[in-house]
């Protein structure tokens, strides 16, 4: 089936929100936990959770968001990338003083953006490799093109992530993105992603996460044995590999994808939002179930900044 670009620009954006939803009540139990509560296969529907109704997201979707609306100021006014993100994440960032907005944050990017100053690649602010950085940066691989995507992520999440793996594996997952835009399958788009990754100072601990991802994906673990080997998704390079590992072994069923995403002993909401924008931008938006997109928080605002963003590529790809 042919699935065209828009559909997976809607796809990355209502995928990695709807990811990050099915993850959100869940983030901080365990999986013996998460069984006891919702049955033997885990959280499977939209819930609600705190004070919110089924379909609400976290703060991985609301960042992730911030990113997309820089990166469209970006392509529609021109300046400078970096800076307008970073008024985005600034803008988020105040608004954690509404409860309302209060998505349990992570504490990496609360502290940075509000120390007001920023970090670099070459000057980082700290030595986080929290999965904050990774978690936000999808957006990139819908603003600029394979072989691109890489750089503009990496220096979007080094932003508040200063450890190389903190900022590499959203490099890496921008790429992904950007690779699978373009029709790549999913096993193409890693070995494209890897090329840009290889050759930066510290990369090993990504690249070793990715592959270690691919390979468990090919053996006959169980899912919830193959992430655990992986890891809790807390830091960038695990959760980065936690959510190739479920996008590998679901590539054309994107709530079979999520779900194995969520469940399981660690930060359940992340890995979701990252399986859910690989696997919604590998199937586009036809490939999300059809009552949760019905129930999803911002669902308006996230397709027409998908759509946004589709249109200023296409313009600029065509030279108009
Ligand atoms: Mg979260």
């Amino acid at each position: 089936m042919r699935i065209d670009r828009r559909s997976r620009y809607r796809g990355c954006l209502a995928g990695l929100a709807l990811g990050d939803a099915l993850g959100a009540p869940v983030e901080f139990e365990s999986l013996s936990t998460i069984r006891g509560k919702y049955g033997v296969r885990g959280i499977t529907e939209l819930q609600p959770w705190d004070r919110f109704p089924a379909g609400s997201f976290t703060d991985d979707t609301q960042m992730s968001l911030a990113t997309a609306r820089g990166c469209l100021r970006f392509l529609r006014d021109g300046g400078n990338p970096y800076r307008l993100v970073l008024e985005e994440y600034r803008t988020w960032r105040r608004t954690q003083t509404n409860p309302a907005e209060i998505r349990s944050p992570g504490g990496t990017c609360l502290d940075a953006l509000g120390s007001g100053g920023f970090g670099t690649m070459d000057a980082p602010i700290n030595d986080s490799k929290g999965c904050g950085g990774v978690m936000r940066v999808a957006p990139a691989g819908l603003a600029w093109p394979s072989g691109s995507a890489f750089d503009p992520a990496s220096r979007f999440a080094a932003l508040t992530h200063g450890h190389p793996t903190g900022h590499l594996a959203g490099g890496f997952l921008a790429e992904l993105i950007a690779a699978l835009v373009e029709g790549r399958t999913l096993s193409e788009a890693l070995r494209k992603a890897r090329k840009p990754l290889v050759g930066r100072r510290g990369h090993e601990e990504t690249l070793n996460a990715v592959q270690r991802a691919e390979e468990l994906a090919g053996s006959t673990v169980t899912a919830p044995e193959g992430i655990q080997k992986l890891g809790e998704g807390w830091v960038a390079d695990e959760a980065l590999a936690i959510a190739v590992f479920c996008s590998l072994r679901n590539e054309d069923d994107f709530r079979k994808g999520v779900t194995a995403a969520v469940n399981h002993s660690g930060d359940s909401d992340s890995t979701g939002c990252l399986t859910g924008a690989i696997l919604g931008t590998r199937l586009g938006f036809g490939a999300l179930p059809e009552k949760w997109v019905a129930v999803l928080e911002k669902r308006e605002e996230i397709l027409s900044l998908a759509d946004e963003l589709f249109e200023l590529r296409r313009r600029q790809s065509s030279g108009s």
